[in-house]
């Protein structure tokens, strides 16, 4: 019986999807303003983890994960930079670039990391009709009003506003953290589009924003059309409503998505469809921590997947190191805990190349063996127990065993643990001596400012198949695969 903690209810709680057989499951993707980093993977693997434990014991399922390629604002307030226009303006490209860049990144992490291709990857971009359709009726139904700067949710007109935290309206409207916006009638209220604000450029002309679509909403008084960009939070409730529906079984994020985004969605979805749930199992992990804080951009704290393949080698390892604790608890980020991870994987797949491999496909389960896979699904069963699942897994590669069957078995776990097992561990390959000699003598041209000579030993090294990444805590080199 599969079980999962229901931030809704706040217990263990077992799973029964709407429909028997085929379940739904959302989770909040990347902006793709700049690089994921490897807190927010956790996240995703998280969510990719209970995808395919869901496939394992047996069902359909139809997965969605969107890429946020519009930009929201910075604060959760709706107000300052809009993220996408920042990383803009950061590297000299439009925000369609940035999001193409940054999207590519993105896919290639995710798949480095197995982690499964949804069956959709929406981009609120794609769907600027559908956010503007449901911001609509939310205004027809009364539970949205229009500013100078934009529509809003009126969060007062809705009834269950905060059941994920478990706080009343008044309890957030006392938390709330920011400087309560003069234009919104309660501090819990946030925007559902925003108005183009006029940015001008150093000669006083109005700027055109890369992002801003035409909109039926229309100024008080009843002035001009409402040229601008949705809020952040109605693309997910949008965008899962086309794709899964107005209800859905399962919806993951991280934590810190609870009481503001989740909570919006749910205040969005249900007024808009007059239905609820919006979602039945609101499944949170928790965060990746460095020294004791939240691994996050901007405390700068940060590893990309890129510095664990620079350091490790191999990116499975990570994906190893996130199963060696249980979702809702917190994970300490080291280098010595990742090369432990890779340690252990390694021997994992050295056994595994060890066992014969041939027909394995009609082979008999011994009790034994039906013993284990047992133990391993209950553990899976039981709040997604990845590290109890491990044991199992290591308690098959150390037991004697038919090589055939240990074999099937071992590979039966892989199709959840997503680790590749039956392939070789790529170990770090130093560059040669003459390609570090071409580093080192880069870096001096650097130094002296002689950057066009730099680049020529750059491109060198390139030819040679090595890649260089000048990164804060120093030069990468890496073999291009
Ligand atoms: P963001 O880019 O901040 O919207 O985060 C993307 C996803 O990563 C969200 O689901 C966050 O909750 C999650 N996340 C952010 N920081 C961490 C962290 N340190 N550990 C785990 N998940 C995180
Ligand atoms: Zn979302």
């Amino acid at each position: 019986m599969l079980k999962f903690h229901n931030t809704l209810t706040k217990k263990v709680e077992e799973f029964i999807p709407r429909d028997p057989k085929k379940v739904t499951v959302y989770c909040c993707g990347p902006t793709v303003y700049d690089y994921a980093h490897i807190g927010n993977f956790r996240t995703y693997t998280m969510s990719d983890l209970l995808v395919r434990t869901l496939k394992y014991v047996g069902y359909t399922v139809r997965y969605v994960m969107n890429v946020t390629d519009v930009g929201h604002l910075v604060s959760d307030a709706d107000e300052g930079g809009d993220k996408m226009e920042k990383g803009a303006k950061r590297e000299g490209k439009t925000a369609w670039d940035i999001a193409k860049f940054y999207t590519d990144a993105f896919l290639r992490d995710s798949k480095n990391l197995n982690l499964l291709e949804p069956d959709v990857r929406p981009k609120p971009t794609d769907h600027i009709p559908e956010q503007i359709d449901m911001v609509q009726t939310l205004i027809k139904k009364g539970f949205a009003y229009t500013t100078d700067d934009g529509v809003y949710y009126d969060t007062s007109k809705f009834s269950g506003y905060g059941a994920l935290t478990g706080q009343s309206l008044n309890e957030l409207k006392e938390g709330a953290r920011v400087e309560p916006n003069p234009r919104k009638r309660n501090p819990t209220d946030f925007a559902l589009w925003k108005f183009s604000p006029p940015v001008k450029d150093t000669s006083g002309r109005v700027q055109k924003r890369d992002m801003e679509w035409e909109s039926p909403f229309v100024l008080p008084g009843g002035r001009g059309k409402g040229l601008g960009f949705p809020g952040w939070h109605i693309e997910c409730s949008a965008m899962s409503r086309k794709h899964l529906g107005d209800q859905i079984d399962i919806h993951t994020g991280g934590a810190d998505l609870i009481p503001i985004h989740h909570t919006n969605e749910i205040a969005q979805s249900e007024a808009a469809s007059g239905k609820s749930p919006f979602v039945r199992y609101w499944v949170h992990g928790q965060f990746i921590m460095v020294d004791g804080e939240k691994m996050s951009k901007s405390k700068g704290n940060f590893y990309r997947l890129a510095d664990v393949e620079a350091k490790i080698h191999d990116p499975l390892a990570l994906r190893y190191f996130y199963m060696t604790a249980q979702y809702r608890a917190f994970l300490n980020f080291t280098w010595e805990g990742l090369e432990a991870a890779q340690h252990a994987l390694s021997e994992l797949r050295g056994k595994v190349s060890l066992l014969q491999h041939d027909n394995t496909s009609n082979l008999e389960y011994s009790d034994w063996s039906k013993g284990a896979r047992n133990l391993f699904q209950i553990s899976l069963e039981e709040d997604l127990n990845l590290p109890k699942a491990l044991r199992v897994v290591w308690n098959v590669a150390k037991h004697k065993l038919d090589p055939r069957e240990k074999y099937k078995l071992l590979m039966e776990f892989d199709r959840v643990l997503g680790l590749d097992l039956d392939r070789e561990s790529l170990t770090p390959e130093a560059p040669s001596e003459d390609i570090q000699e071409l580093v080192k003598r880069r870096e001096a041209l650097r130094q002296k400012k002689m950057f066009g000579e730099a680049d020529e030993l750059r491109k060198q090294i390139e030819e040679k198949g090595y890649e260089i990444e000048d990164t804060a805590s120093g030069i990468r080199v890496k073999k291009v695969k």
